[in-house]
């Protein structure tokens, strides 16, 4: 549907030591109208990459396949000023630092005003619109406030800028890279409230890039699981994080002790994260799973369905399903 971005089959080959390697490597999911979904995984899993090739933004010496539907167009082999086209007015990218987005010479209403302007609006209505969206992504007295310069907010509030620089060619889908990492905890909530408030009252679709759980937990409804480069496991955010269908997923849970109220204590990750360009053979995350035998070490595990709406990558995901509940269940 046209309120849904379809990824299918995304592979992107970056050069490399030993010439060009498929950093991503067959990536599918959908941003559905009204959901956040949240991209997880280590550095070096792809997700960032996953997130910008969406809008073209992958590097000069990259090529990537595959398919982004936006309803039956696929935007991998749409031209560069297509994209330039959708890219702000259909689909908005928030980034990690605002400076990379803000222009330090133009105050903040002239900004989102040209935006504005260059959708037809008169330069009076820009304005007007201009102080309602800064008032709409919670800037304090945003009418005083849209002639003031990037530098005069703090970074809270360029953050919440940026955000309205996004939304002002009203897009139907917005990628958000690590938007809060840079903020301190007290703000980086108060940021994730606002873009869960702006997904439900502008039915927004939402894919959220983030290494941290703790982040994912509170605001992702759907989730895809990302390692060395491909999905690992995906399916609602609130099954995946009770009951993780992929060994890697699950070292992940427990390596955050307030995502699951069970445990107290974090197990950090073991190992360290996988070599996107020089991916282990068989299932990629064997070298650091407790779970890894030895068809592990030769066979790709397929991504498959184990429950409506799961998948995962795990050769033995169905043991993963059965807790001392369900075997309790079949044995009655
Ligand atoms: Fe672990 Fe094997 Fe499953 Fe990979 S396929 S996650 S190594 S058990
Ligand atoms: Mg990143």
């Amino acid at each position: 549907s046209a309120g849904t971005l379809r990824v299918r089959d995304l592979t992107i080959a970056l050069p490399g030591p030993r010439g060009m390697a498929d950093v991503v490597d067959g990536v599918s999911f959908d941003m559905v109208e009204g959901r956040t979904t949240g991209l997880i995984g280590e550095s070096g899993s792809g997700k960032s990459l996953t997130a910008m090739a969406l809008v073209g933004l992958i590097p000069d010496t990259g090529v990537a396949t595959g398919q982004v539907l936006l309803g039956e167009e696929n935007l991998l082999t749409a031209g560069r000023a297509r994209i330039r086209q959708i890219r702000g007015a259909e689909i908005s990218v928030v980034f990690q630092d605002p400076s990379t987005a803000l222009n330090p010479t133009m105050t903040i209403g002239d900004q989102v005003g040209e935006i504005l302007r260059s959708r037809g609006l008169s330069r009076r209505q820009a304005r007007e619109r201009a102080a309602d969206l800064l008032d709409h992504v919670g800037i304090p007295d945003a009418a005083g406030r849209v002639g003031a310069y990037p530098h005069e907010f703090s970074g809270g509030m360029r953050q919440r800028a940026m955000i309205a620089l996004a939304l002002a060619g009203r897009p139907r889908f917005v990628l958000a890279d690590e938007p809060t990492t840079a903020l301190d905890v007290t703000v980086q909530a108060r940021i994730l409230d606002l873009l869960g408030r702006l997904r439900d009252e502008d039915n927004l679709s939402m894919l959220l890039v983030s290494h941290d759980l703790r982040v994912m937990s509170h605001v992702a409804d759907d989730l895809v699981v990302m390692y060395a480069g491909r999905v690992c496991e995906r399916g609602p955010a609130k099954a995946v994080l009770n009951r993780p269908l992929h060994p890697y997923t699950d070292a992940l849970v427990r390596s955050v002790p307030s995502v699951r109220v069970r445990s107290a204590i974090a197990d950090p990750l073991p190992g360290s994260p996988a070599n996107p360009f020089d991916r282990p053979a068989g299932c990629p995350f064997h070298p650091r799973c407790p779970r890894a035998e030895d068809r592990c070490r030769t066979e790709v595990p397929e991504l498959r369905e184990i429950a409506p709406g799961r998948v995962s990558a795990c050769h033995f995901a169905e043991l993963a399903q059965r807790t001392p509940d369900t075997v309790a269940e079949e044995l009655r």
